[in-house]
């Protein structure tokens, strides 16, 4: 059995890495520092995103202070123009107490159609994409990470990382409370939500919660809560397995840089771009990759592209 494309390459022998004259630099006449630095002021992708990310949150603000019933409730549950949209993981919380309490039974067409719709929208563009590209907290915690970069390059502070493993023991971890105490414990400290609502409808105490989360992900760890914690990303990240769309690596363009590793929320999933652990001329980012597109903003070599998978390149 072929098992390539579950593993992308992983399980495969790595080839020979490239030599001087072979790196995209020395083909471009360029010294090595000239060509990676580039692109480094390049933020194409990263600007259409969050255009986007504004323009979807800010519809959801617009349609509940003018009565407009375009996008109405918030990012864990909502309407789009009268169609109901599911967060799955909000609605596995919700299957949980439902069946708690008797009530599954009494789950309306509309949750299951809305769960289904949304599943199968962000199964095609991705999985985590809804992180990157819709997630209001995404958006905040960009700018928790510029600073938090700034002060480990200066020395002020040093790099933690845990075990990403935690994810999947909170995911479980909190449907199973969900079902114990016939309650949503989650929402109280879901981010997301917690951000979603206070634009929509005005804030509340429990941004003192998402404060401590930014301090945290300033002082302590990178991108702390997307990282190791918030079970609505490791949901999409378990969904953007099918996924069709996602970021392609061109081994052939590569020159090593590691540009890409430095931007990136989860470099685990940019294994193959260190010299000589490729192990195919292409590989494609897996499923924790939010597909923001800043790795492909700074790549000096155009070796990243967003692409549906053994097709070219589309964008
Ligand atoms: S691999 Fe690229 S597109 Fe995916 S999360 Fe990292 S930087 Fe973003
Ligand atoms: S894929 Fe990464 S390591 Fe390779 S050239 Fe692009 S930024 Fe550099």
């Amino acid at each position: 059995m072929n098992t390539t494309y579950f593993t992308n390459g992983k399980n495969k022998a790595a080839l020979a890495p490239k030599s001087v004259e072979q790196m995209p630099h020395s083909k471009a006449g360029l010294s090595f520092t000239d060509w990676r630095d580039a692109r480094k002021k390049n933020h194409k992708w990263r600007n259409i995103r969050w255009a986007i990310l504004v323009f979807m949150n800010l519809l959801f603000v617009l349609s509940f202070t003018f009565d407009l019933a375009v996008l109405e409730g918030s990012l864990s549950g909502s309407r789009l123009i009268g169609f109901y949209l599911m967060d799955p993981y909000n609605s596995l919380q919700l299957l949980a107490v439902s069946s708690r309490t008797g009530y599954i039974t009494m789950l309306t067409m509309n949750f299951w159609i809305g769960l289904t719709t949304i599943l199968l929208f962000w199964a095609v563009l991705g999985g985590r994409s809804y992180c990157s590209w819709m997630c209001p907290y995404h958006f905040i915690s960009e700018w928790a990470e510029k600073l938090h970069l700034f002060l480990v390059k200066k020395k002020k502070i040093s790099e933690r990382s845990f075990n990403r493993g935690i994810r999947f023991v909170i995911l479980i971890g909190f449907v199973l409370l969900a079902f114990l105490t016939k309650n949503l414990v989650f929402e109280n400290l879901n981010v997301v939500g917690i951000v979603s609502k206070a634009m929509i409808y005005g804030p509340s105490l429990l941004l003192l919660w998402v404060l401590f989360i930014i301090l945290v992900e300033v002082f302590l760890s990178r991108r702390f809560w997307c990282r190791y914690i918030c079970p609505i990303g490791t949901t999409w990240s378990l969904v953007g397995h099918v996924s069709p769309l996602a970021v392609k690596f061109d081994l052939e363009k590569c020159g090593y840089c590691l540009e890409c590793q430095k931007v990136c929320l989860v470099p685990h999933e940019l294994w193959f771009v260190k010299r000589g652990t490729a192990t195919q001329d292409e590989h494609y980012v897996g499923s924790d990759c939010t597909r923001c597109g800043l790795c492909i903003d700074v790549c000096p070599g155009k070796a990243l592209s967003y692409s549906i998978k053994g097709a070219s390149a589309v964008l």
